[in-house]
């Protein structure tokens, strides 16, 4: 095998440790020494500060993540005499994945929605793809990913021969990395809507229009259980979005469902949702932001059996986690004010920043506010669709804890 030629990077003394248990981030302050040149998207050879080869990774010229493993270790078969991925690189990644999605039944008759692709969790920095049913969302979320965009469009065109491809970038990620936010038709002819199964329960989905990739698959395993729960209970689906929770509730069994969003659109098509699912009559549809509803709920003496509160991130990073759980506090002590004796509250966080743990402090305290006691029924994290590496806690980014408040 001929040596490798291309660039390498050396890790300063002590900070070698993460990546050889197989963090994929390699951070700009830990690097001694960079040899060669590597532009966007270019191999780079990961060394410790005596020279042994760790990993290769992917450069990302102004992102403090400059550089990302591809969690391949010092060996790829075959060798790798260049600074290019090999040519099938992205075909393999994708294959590998479909395997392993196989595997875990997905698609499979009642589900035909999920990430094919998570990222860091499936040795592919920087990229995700969902899947809805024929219809196939590509996420560019590194320098070095969207570098290589051409190429793995067209692998995940040979693969998955999917009726369309809808590519995109977002602002957030834009903005660090340094390429721009766009989003675009990459083959076939995309519709507005496609009609997708998630556990039997169908949903209307605009991958053009909706947030992030149009349904939050990651919540998938949690609504069928917040479901199984539902039967013959008043219950309330706070942030709701597109009606996930409730949906499931509703086919549980529910009484009936409150659905709140503060987003009118999000309600419409929870309204269109209902519809498709033949559950229109059970649910009720409220436009308002959750902290006002349940405060209203609260002078109107309203009872609920089992509630959802799924707000969107709030604690970007860990300066905000202090605010962040003083207003989970405060919204899961007001949801305690409307949950009868002995009801379910589950709430969820979708930032690593806010952990498990956390949240149960949070529902603790709320209890405690109430003079009521919460016990945990379930903690449960995203699905299986979502792996992360082990060496990476912050890949364990959605966290939902279910109590009973006594
Ligand atoms: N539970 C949803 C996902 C929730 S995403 C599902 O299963 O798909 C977060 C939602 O919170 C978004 O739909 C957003 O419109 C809504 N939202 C944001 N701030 C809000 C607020 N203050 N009150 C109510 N809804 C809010």
């Amino acid at each position: 095998m001929p040596a490798y030629q291309g660039p390498s990077i050396f890790l300063k003394p002590k900070k070698a440790r993460p990546v050889w248990h197989g963090h994929p981030w390699v951070l700009l302050p830990t690097i001694g020494k960079v040899t060669g040149e590597p532009n966007d998207g270019d191999v780079v050879r990961i060394c410790d500060a005596k020279g042994e080869v760790i990993d290769y990774g992917l450069w990302s010229s102004k992102s403090v993540l400059r550089v990302r493993t591809l969690g391949i270790g010092p060996n790829w078969p075959g060798g790798w005499p260049k600074a290019s991925l090999p040519d099938d690189f992205w075909h393999r990644r994708l294959s590998d994945a479909l395997f392993h999605r196989k595997s875990l039944g997905l698609p499979s008759r009642d589900t035909n929605a999920f990430r094919l692709l998570n990222g860091e969790g499936d040795s592919t920095p920087g990229l995700i793809v969902d899947v809805y049913d024929t219809v196939v969302v590509v996420h560019f979320t590194t320098a070095a990913s969207y570098a290589h965009r051409h190429t793995i469009l067209e692998a995940v065109d040979a693969t998955l021969k999917p009726q369309a491809i809808w590519a995109q970038t977002d602002k957030r990620t834009a903005a660090k990395e340094g390429f721009p936010v766009e989003s675009w038709t990459a083959s076939g002819s995309l519709p507005e809507e496609i009609d997708v199964l998630e556990r039997g329960i169908r949903y209307r989905v605009a991958p053009r229009t909706l947030q992030k990739t149009g349904h939050y698959v990651d919540q998938r395993d949690n609504r069928a259980l917040f479901g199984s729960m539902a039967n013959g209970k008043r219950v309330l689906d706070a942030y709701s979005f597109t009606g996930g929770f409730a949906l499931h509730a509703a086919r549980g069994g529910a009484t009936e469902v409150v659905v709140v969003d503060s987003s009118a659109p999000a309600l419409a098509a929870a309204a269109v949702n209902a519809e498709l699912n033949g559950i229109v009559d059970k649910l009720t549809f409220v436009q308002a932001k959750a902290e006002a509803y349940l405060q209203d709920a609260r002078k109107r003496g309203e009872r609920f059996d089992l509630i959802s509160l799924d707000p969107p991130k709030l604690a970007p990073n860990a300066k905000a986690k202090h605010r962040a759980c003083k207003k989970y506090e405060s919204l899961c002590a007001e949801a305690m004010h409307i949950l009868a004796p002995g009801g379910w509250l589950k709430v969820a966080s979708c930032s690593s920043v806010i952990g498990a743990d956390d949240l149960k402090e949070v529902l603790a305290a709320a209890a405690g506010q109430l003079q009521r006691r919460a016990y945990v029924v379930a903690t449960t994290h995203q699905p299986a669709d979502h792996p992360h590496p082990a060496a990476m806690p912050e890949g364990l980014y959605l966290s939902s804890v279910l109590v009973r408040v006594q």
